[in-house]
C-alpha cells in the first residue's frame, strides 16, 4: 500500500470495521506519503480505539429504525431506502462502522415500497446504504423500475460512493437503465479531496452528465480542513460536471474523534469560501441533529 509499511497495514485493527479499500482509490494516493488524504480516509489508525465523551456508537439514533424496515422518514416528501448494508471501501470517520446489520438486503420483491405506494406524500425516494451501487445492474434496475411505477413518485436520488472508489462501476448498463426511467435522477457523490479525481474519475463522471450531479463532503481533519484544499475541490468537482451540495460536520461517532473539525473552525473555512467562490460553488454547511425536520444548516 502506499506509503505505509507492511507493519502498519498489520497492525491495522481487523475486528467489525476491517481495512476495505478497492484498487483504483489506492492507484491515486501518493506513493510514500503517510499524510496523503486518500489514505488517511481509509487506514485504521489506534486512535479509533480511543473512547471519547460524547461520541457513541449511533449519535443519529437510526439504526433501530433502518433495521426495521429498511426504510428512513425523516424529512418530508423523501424517504431514504437502505438497499445494502454493503460498502465498496470502509471509511473509517463513517457511522456505518458500527452498524450491525452490515450485510443487510432489501429482498427480492422490495417490500419496503409497499409503504412508499401507500403514502402519496412521498415525491422523492433516496437509494443509500451502504452504497446502492453495490447491488447488481440488474437487481439495481428492477428495483428502479418498481420505485419510478409508483404514480406520485418525481424522483429518484442516488447516494453513492463507488463511481469515486471504482470509476468502473458506472457501467453501461447502470447508465441504460437511468436513462429508461421517466423521472428524473439525482446522484449524489461523496467526494472529499480534489486528488480523488483522475482522468477515470472524469470519464465516470461524463458517463453520468446526463443526470443531476451533487457531491456531499465531510469537512475531515488532517484530511481537508483547509480553505485551499476545499476551494480547489469545488472548482474539480465543477469541472467534472458536479455541484457542490453539502459540507457535513462529521458525526459524533465511537472511534472517529479524531477527525473532528468544530463548527467554530468549520464556519470561518465557510466563509472562505463564501469570499472566494462563486455561490454555486460553496457547499451548504451542515450538520445532521437527530428530530429536527432537515439537516441543520450551520452556514449557508
Ligand atoms: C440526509 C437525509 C435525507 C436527504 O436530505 P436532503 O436535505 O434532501 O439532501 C433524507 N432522508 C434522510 C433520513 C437523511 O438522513
Ligand atoms: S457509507 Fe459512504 S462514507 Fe460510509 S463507509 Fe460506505 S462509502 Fe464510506
Amino acid at each position: 500500500m502506499a506509503g505505509v509499511s507492511q507493519e502498519e497495514v498489520k497492525a491495522a485493527p481487523a475486528g467489525p470495521f476491517p481495512l476495505r479499500v478497492p484498487r483504483p482509490y489506492i492507484a491515486r494516493m501518493k506513493r510514500g506519503d503517510p499524510g496523503d488524504p486518500l489514505l488517511r480516509q481509509v487506514l485504521p489508525s489506534s486512535f479509533e480505539w480511543d473512547s471519547v465523551p460524547g461520541y457513541v456508537e449511533d449519535p443519529l439514533e437510526e439504526s433501530a429504525a433502518v433495521a426495521d424496515a429498511g426504510l428512513l422518514q425523516k424529512y418530508a416528501g423523501r424517504v431514504l431506502l437502505i438497499t445494502t448494508g454493503a460498502c465498496a471501501v470502509n471509511c473509517r470517520y463513517c457511522f456505518r462502522r458500527h452498524f450491525p446489520y452490515a450485510e443487510h438486503r432489501q429482498a427480492q420483491h422490495f417490500p419496503a415500497l409497499d409503504a412508499i405506494r401507500q403514502d402519496p406524500s412521498v415525491r422523492e425516494v433516496i437509494l443509500s446504504g451502504g452504497d446502492p451501487l453495490m447491488l447488481r445492474d440488474t437487481h439495481l434496475a428492477r428495483l428502479l423500475k418498481a420505485i419510478t411505477a409508483i404514480d406520485h413518485v418525481r424522483r429518484v436520488r442516488i447516494h453513492t460512493r463507488l463511481p469515486v472508489v471504482i470509476p468502473k462501476r458506472v457501467t453501461n448498463a447502470l447508465i441504460d437503465a437511468l436513462h429508461s426511467l421517466p423521472q428524473q435522477v439525482v446522484i449524489v457523490l461523496h467526494f472529499n479531496h480534489a486528488a480523488e479525481l483522475d482522468d477515470e474519475v472524469d470519464a465516470a463522471l461524463a458517463a453520468l452528465r446526463p443526470f443531476t450531479l451533487l457531491n456531499q463532503s465531510v469537512v475531515l481533519q488532517g484530511i481537508n480542513n483547509d480553505a485551499d484544499l476545499l476551494a480547489g475541490l469545488s472548482e474539480r468537482l465543477f469541472a467534472a460536471g458536479v455541484l457542490p451540495y453539502y459540507l457535513h460536520l462529521p458525526d459524533a461517532v465511537a472511534g472517529t474523534a479524531h477527525f473532528h473539525v468544530g463548527e467554530t473552525e468549520a464556519t470561518a473555512l465557510h466563509q472562505e469560501l463564501t469570499a472566494r467562490l462563486p455561490g454555486y460553488l460553496v457547499p451548504r454547511l451542515v450538520r445532521e441533529t437527530p428530530g429536527l425536520p432537515s439537516k441543520e444548516l450551520v452556514a449557508g
